[in-house]
């Protein structure tokens, strides 16, 4: 259960969570480096122009059913209707002729419907005697036709640009029968963690020390947004190392990412150096946990200066890194996924900043969805965020949360 402390609103300098999502989203926007690339390798990029449908899909009118292709107005009313099959049609194998009234033709699913037809009976719902079938009068005129252009209609838009290519949507790249498509270039981003008192694995620890954890946790949500990675290693709390670090990673990345030494404390110098040598947009948001974080440009990349706590990490990433970089990377903006739900236990909260705590959401002994929390909910207990598959947000004005009152929970699955 997490007990947050009182809230000082006499520092101005707080911005609220929706003031940074709206400064950040305003500053980005997509980089307009476009490649043509095979389809197979677009998986996961964002399509950079509308495709317009080329042809139809599919490209004929064709039968949905394995049957008989016949002609709807021969169907007669109040009895049996007979009629002479005169051919068979197989996918990819149309018939030539015309089919004339009072005859049919047997076909299989995906074949071409012949001249003169409009309508599948299936196979199941036929007599057949020789070359006699006989159906009865229930059947409708145009059932079991698949139209041409139902799927795609030439002309169409068939994926927007900053549509996400998932696996549907190479099959439909595909159905259009493309082998190319335009995404926008990978971007490249690059990180580094800073801190005296962090070892990297295989090192061992010395007394204060403790091992990085930041590098991989930043490493496995950038992997997720299909990324160039850049891992700069961990920098120590030295104002050149610090400078130097930022200079390498702004030549080579367009969004730089930092967690640690961003605070007011005596080894703190990312915020300094961030001034010194591009441009701070802000420094402090109204949350918890992530209060400090740096937002900037140097030279033409991107820099999110993040706290050091590992939850506080994962938090800012998710709420202002993700959606910057898949802006960035040519995304359609989306909603995020947010929904409500009672909660089951008490929260204590102030007004005055937004709270991002670490829940689970499960079914209760009614079958019906309520979310509680992992427990405590300390910045540095990174195992919250493993135990946990959802945010809880308590919003910037709210204040205490009782059992059964609805909060809003926003799930991990839709963070990619
Ligand atoms: P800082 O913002 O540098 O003062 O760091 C805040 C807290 O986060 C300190 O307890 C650090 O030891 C811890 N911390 C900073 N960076 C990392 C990291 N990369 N991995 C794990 N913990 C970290
Ligand atoms: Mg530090």
């Amino acid at each position: 259960m997490t007990n947050p402390e009182p809230i000082i609103v006499s520092d101005q300098k707080n911005l609220t969570v929706t003031q940074a999502c709206a400064l950040i989203e305003s500053q980005t926007k997509s980089i307009s480096c476009i490649n043509k690339i095979d389809i197979r390798s677009a998986l996961g990029r964002y399509i950079a122009k509308d495709i317009h449908s080329n042809i139809n899909v599919p490209s004929h009118t064709n039968s949905a059913m394995d049957g008989y292709a016949i002609n709807g107005d021969d169907i007669v009313s109040n009895s049996d209707t007979k009629l002479t099959v005169v051919c068979t049609v197989l996918a990819g194998q149309p018939y030539d002729g015309k089919i004339e009234k009072g005859q049919c033709a047997r076909i299989m699913t995906g074949g071409m419907m012949p001249e003169g037809t409009d309508t599948i009976i299936m196979q199941e719902d036929v007599e057949r005697t020789n070359d006699i079938i006989s159906i009865q009068s229930c059947h409708r005129k145009g059932q079991n036709v698949r139209q041409a252009g139902e799927d795609l209609a030439i002309g169409q838009v068939a994926l927007r640009k900053g549509q996400k290519i998932m696996p549907a949507e190479l099959g439909v790249i595909a159905s259009l029968g493309l082998s190319e498509i335009k995404v926008h270039r990978r971007l490249r981003v690059a990180f580094f963690s800073t801190g005296d008192e962090l070892r990297s694995i295989g090192e061992a620890l010395g007394d204060g020390d403790i091992y990085d954890s930041n590098r991989y946790s930043l490493y496995g949500m950038l992997s997720r947004l299909d990324v160039d990675i850049l891992d700069m290693g961990v920098i120590a709390d030295r104002k050149e190392d610090i400078e130097s670090a930022f200079q390498t990673a702004a030549d080579n990345a367009d969004v730089v990412i930092t967690s640690g030494g961003v605070s007011v404390g005596e080894a703190d110098f990312v915020k300094e150096t961030l001034d010194k040598l591009g441009e701070i947009k802000f420094w402090k948001i109204a949350m918890k946990p992530g209060r400090p974080l740096a937002f900037g440009k140097i030279k033409n990349a991107f820099f999110f200066g993040l706290p050091g706590n590992p939850v506080a990490v994962m938090v800012t990433f998710y709420q202002f890194v993700q959606r910057a970089i898949l802006m960035m990377a040519g995304a359609e903006a989306k909603p995020r996924l947010q929904f409500q739900l009672p909660s089951s236990e008490a929260f204590k909260k102030t007004p005055g900043r937004t709270i991002f705590m670490r829940g689970v959401i499960s079914n209760n002994k009614n079958g019906e969805p309520t979310v509680r929390s992992t427990g405590q909910q300390g910045s540095g207990i990174l195992n919250s965020m493993s135990q946990a598959n959802c945010f809880i947000i308590l919003a910037h004005d709210d204040g205490p949360v009782h059992k059964g009152d609805i909060v809003t929970v926003e799930p991990f699955e839709g963070f990619i």
